[in-house]
């Protein structure tokens, strides 16, 4: 089965001139589903995991279907005043201004074997950030992995030493 032919395609969104990538007909679809996650666990060729880190919010989907695959815990990574709790936070710049990323304080202990999930990997300074904040957790981070990878934006500069892994290349 291809998980290519689940990703919707959606021209001038957020903004004019950008193009979406949509992974909501992998979600509704069972079996594209079963598969990307069959995909993804692949990719870490039997490494333990303690912790799956997933991102707002798409990272959450396959952040925790990962995370029970896994038999991980499950930590989410959100935008500033979402979390209830004591935070972490890492600030990274964007093209425009600045973003800010928190998570528990709690929620990860010291050499504990961390992989990180989002949907996308496009510039790389959200992933950054967050592999920023697991590090000062004291997590030791296993894998980056995302279901697609923007190759023309270079993120995996800003991942340099850690393994990356996408399931689909644009
Ligand atoms: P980066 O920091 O530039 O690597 O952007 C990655 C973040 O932006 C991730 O959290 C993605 O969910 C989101 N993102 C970037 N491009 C797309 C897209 O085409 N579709 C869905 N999410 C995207």
């Amino acid at each position: 089965m291809k998980i290519e032919s689940f990703i919707r395609d959606i021209q001038n969104f957020p903004k004019e001139g950008i193009g979406f990538k949509d992974i909501t007909p992998l979600l509704n679809d069972i079996e594209a589903r079963k598969e990307a996650l069959k995909l993804l666990v692949g990719k870490l060729n039997g490494q333990k995991i303690d912790k799956v880190v997933g991102i707002e919010s798409r990272g959450f989907f396959f952040g925790t279907l990962l995370a029970q695959e896994l038999n991980a815990g499950f930590v989410p990574v959100r935008k500033p005043r979402k979390l209830p709790f004591d935070t972490i936070s890492e600030s990274y710049e964007l093209e425009y201004g600045s973003d800010t990323l928190e998570m528990h304080i709690d929620a990860i202990k010291p050499g504990e074997k961390v992989l990180l999930h989002d949907d996308v990997l496009a510039t790389g300074g959200t992933a950054a950030a967050v592999c920023k904040l697991i590090e000062r957790a004291g997590g030791e981070i296993v894998q980056c992995n995302f279901l697609m990878e923007l190759d023309f934006l270079n993120g995996k500069e800003k991942l340099k030493g850690y393994d990356v892994q996408a399931l689909i290349h644009y």
